[in-house]
């Protein structure tokens, strides 16, 4: 079996954590090698390509509040950067409103019957809050914050089409992470008053590359290997890792296009599955099946259109929590960048939220597409004749399942994983956390700053 020795570090997973690391680090005169399964860098965000469009997965913002890390990104890209609009809308009671929604003209979607309720809940909620008691799942963070009738009408229906299962066994720490609080207070406020926000406060900007967000992790590939120091091999799946008991390193077993290969380093920095990482580690079958088990990744099957004629709509996002409904979001390419699409015509991606293995994700291509045309025609939405060709993707790891419990069996994962000092998690698939794009960059550059000190 061919082998390549010796590096500082090997990488599993050439999605932005692995290549912001394999720069960093790369940087400050470390030799890294990067093992990526895909013929593409990028992982989660890379762009691809059918013919002349171009499509990300389920497009991806670029914003942080971080102002070292935007200007990282914005010199990896070397300042080839869009400032883009943000306007998402949701369907709400068969009409499109601000998402997220903006109080108090949201309270228009909603007919005098279901704003009494609302507003009645909010306060009963308000009240209840002075009873101090934690929040365990989503459905208590929501109810305590924003009353029942929100909760049922607008967060419950699209929350569980993205997850699969009961709010009730999601955890609160989703919610905490993801919600921002205060509208609802400021739309009692807004209406009593007959105050409506200024329009400026429906809007914000991202930053977005031009030919999409793939040309960030493309860009921060080719920055790695100018200094000479970094190899990253695509095409190469990581199916066996082995720590050397005596040296503290690493060898990673891979198969790529000359057949099965490996590879060593001092230390072994995963940002893959945590649960395929677990499979690859020499630990009994029952303790890594027992870690990775509760720990599960939901899965995304992404439908990308290819449309006649003018943009469908302005939105960054469309949102479509009904569960009659198979799609969950679209968005429109074109609205990003008009250069993700050939001129005059536009595009849509319409994601469908399932589980790895479930209907859905076995169902032949076709057969996903058809009801996804269907119901986009019906909507009106984008008529059917416009549409000229649909390809597919399924993505089996897109996001970390917070079911109630989740943290515990975190915790567990990473104590066991602590016996190997030299091997390090990193970044949203290999850590198992709901982070974006700046987090995950951040976290990378960070953990390259403590293992890779200056001489
Ligand atoms: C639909 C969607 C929309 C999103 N939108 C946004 C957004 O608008 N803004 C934002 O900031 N963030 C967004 N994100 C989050 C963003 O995609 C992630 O934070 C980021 O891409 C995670 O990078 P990562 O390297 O941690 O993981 P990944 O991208 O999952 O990288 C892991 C890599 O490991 C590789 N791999 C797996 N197994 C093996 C193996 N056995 N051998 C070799 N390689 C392997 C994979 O191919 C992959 O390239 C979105 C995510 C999703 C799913």
């Amino acid at each position: 079996m061919p082998s390549d020795n010796n590096h500082d570090f090997v990488i599993l997973g050439g999605g932005m954590a692995g290549l912001t690391f394999a720069l960093e680090a790369s940087r400050r005169g470390r030799r890294v090698v990067v093992l990526e399964g895909e013929d593409q860098v990028g992982g989660l965000a890379r762009t691809l390509r059918f013919g002349d469009f171009r499509f990300d997965i389920g497009g991806h913002r670029f914003h942080s509040r971080w102002p070292d890390i935007t200007q990282w990104v914005l010199a990896a890209l070397d300042g080839d950067v869009l400032e883009v609009p943000r306007r998402s809308r949701i369907r709400l009671e068969g009409r499109y409103v601000d998402y997220p929604l903006r109080f108090p003209n949201a309270l228009a979607v909603f007919n005098p019957w279901q704003v009494t309720r609302i507003l009645a809940s909010y306060l009963w909620a308000t009240l209840a809050r002075l009873r101090k008691r934690p929040d365990v799942s989503f459905e208590d963070w929501i109810i305590r914050r924003f009353g029942r009738s929100l909760y049922d009408i607008y967060f419950k229906p699209y929350t569980e089409k993205v997850w699969g299962f009961s709010c009730t066994d999601l955890s609160a720490d989703w919610a905490a992470q993801r919600i921002r609080v205060p509208s609802l207070s400021a739309a009692v406020v807004g209406s009593l008053l007959r105050r409506s926000p200024a329009s400026s406060t429906l809007l914000s900007q991202f930053l977005y590359p031009p030919l999409g967000i793939g040309v960030l992790p493309e860009c921060i590939a080719a920055k790695a290997r100018q200094t000479g120091l970094a190899s990253i091999r695509l095409g190469s799946r990581v199916t066996r890792v082995e720590p050397d008991g005596a040296s503290g390193g690493w060898r990673a077993v891979f198969r790529g296009a000359e057949g099965e290969a490996s590879v060593t380093g001092a230390r072994l920095v995963s940002t893959i599955p945590l649960e395929a990482l677990l499979g690859m580690l020499p630990l009994p079958e029952k303790e890594a099946g027992g870690l990775a088990a509760p720990l599960s990744y939901r899965s995304l099957a992404c439908v990308f259109l290819s449309v006649d004629g003018p943009r469908i709509s302005n939105d960054t996002w469309t949102y479509f929590p009904d569960r009659h409904l198979v799609f969950g979001r679209t968005h429109e390419p074109g609205n990003w960048s008009p250069r993700m699409v050939p001129e005059g015509k536009t595009s849509l991606c319409v994601e469908i939220f399932c589980s790895e293995g479930d209907a859905l994700w076995q169902r032949a291509d076709q057969d996903v597409i058809e009801p996804v045309l269907v119901d986009l025609d019906r909507l009106r939405f984008l008529p059917r004749s416009r549409v000229r060709e649909a390809w597919m993707l399924r993505v089996s790891h897109a996001y970390p399942v917070y079911r109630v419990g989740y943290a515990e069996h975190r915790s567990r994962v990473r104590s066991a994983l602590s016996r190997w000092p030299t091997l390090h998690l990193l970044g949203r698939t290999g850590t198992f956390r709901y982070l974006n794009l700046d987090a995950v960059i951040r976290e990378g550059v960070d953990l390259a700053g403590s293992l890779c000190p200056s001489p």
